[in-house]
């Protein structure tokens, strides 16, 4: 196991940020750590990592203790926090060369050299990390989370604040980077656990909530598609809930109505024949799914 989590609580004074939460994490797996803000996303990151100890409970990575065995663990885990706290005034490579420093490696110049290779960092290699936009500099927080070759990669919300292209290049960076390490990434986005994860964590006020395959929760997003249709006069709600394959119908607004089906059946066909038969005209037609933010709102009961 890469990341083992029992029961862990973490108290800040009387404030419970997390409370029980137990979870394992394989070797190799990309993780989404998904939650609403508050939900003590961080605050985990922050066990695993050993920056702070939990209140009650064992966490354990490659199979160290995060308290009885800090050195241990802090040598297999790559860390990005929250708010990438670089040195601004620094050099990127004087950066990486002095993270290297840290983490007691040798041949610093060549794994600075495969570093900024590795996360694109080719161009701005020269300038101070001041200069760098946004993106840049959480390739420059990858390559520090990386230099020591860490088994385990902790990223807390690594794609926040990035601008939607530097969103899909980082994306594609840290699903490269999962194919050789055991990823777990915090977000409250859910489309970007969709893009990059083959699971899925779900906490809500310091509980884990769900833990499921991706895919699962995307099957669950796709029951429930929703269907819209404008008529040119209004049908009557019952005679829509005749049509085969129409689980409700609701009024949107007009004469537009919404049809709530299954995804994997498509009922266009039969809402057609349907107008037909009443003597009504399809004036529009559009598909819609539940968006992911419903099924996390029902899975955390919200
Ligand atoms: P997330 O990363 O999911 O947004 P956090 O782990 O940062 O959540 O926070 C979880 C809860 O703990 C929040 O209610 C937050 O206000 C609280 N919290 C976090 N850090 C501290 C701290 N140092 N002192 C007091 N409360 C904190
Ligand atoms: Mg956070």
């Amino acid at each position: 196991m890469s990341i083992s989590v029992r029961g862990a609580t973490k108290l800040y004074g009387t404030q419970k940020a997390l409370d029980g939460a137990s979870f394992e994490i394989g070797k190799g797996e990309v993780v989404g750590f998904l939650g609403p803000n508050g939900a003590g996303k961080s605050t985990m990151m922050r066990i695993i990592t050993c920056f702070i100890p939990p209140t009650a409970g064992e966490v354990q990575v490659c199979g160290f203790d995060t308290r009885t065995q800090s050195m241990e663990v802090r040598r297999r885990v790559g860390y990005l926090p929250e708010h990438n706290p670089l040195y601004l005034d620094l050099y990127v490579r004087e950066y990486l060369d002095f993270v290297a420093g840290v983490h007691g490696l040798k041949n610093r110049t060549a794994l600075v050299n495969d570093m900024v290779d590795r996360v694109g960092l080719g161009p701005e290699q020269h300038k101070r990390i001041g200069q760098l936009s946004k993106g840049y500099r959480q390739r420059v927080g990858l390559a520090q989370a990386m230099i020591h070759d860490p088994q385990v990669l902790i990223l807390d919300e690594p794609t926040s604040g990035l601008d939607p292209n530097q969103l899909v290049d980082i994306r594609a960076l840290i699903k490269n980077l999962g194919r050789e390490k055991t990823v777990m990434l915090s977000t409250h986005i859910m489309q970007e656990v969709e893009a990059i994860c083959d699971r899925v964590i779900i906490i809500d006020q310091g509980r884990i909530v769900a833990d499921d395959k991706a895919s699962t929760l995307r099957e669950r997003q796709m029951q429930g598609a929703v269907l819209e249709v404008e008529f040119d006069r209004a049908p009557h709600a019952n005679d829509l809930l005749s049509i085969p394959g129409v689980l409700s119908a609701k009024r949107k607004e007009g004469t537009t109505w919404l049809l709530a089906h299954n995804a994997g059946n498509d009922v266009r066909p039969a809402v057609f024949e349907f107008a037909v038969k009443v003597g009504l005209k399809v004036l529009g037609l559009q598909k819609s799914e539940r968006g992911l933010e419903e099924v996390f709102k029902e899975l955390t009961g919200k």
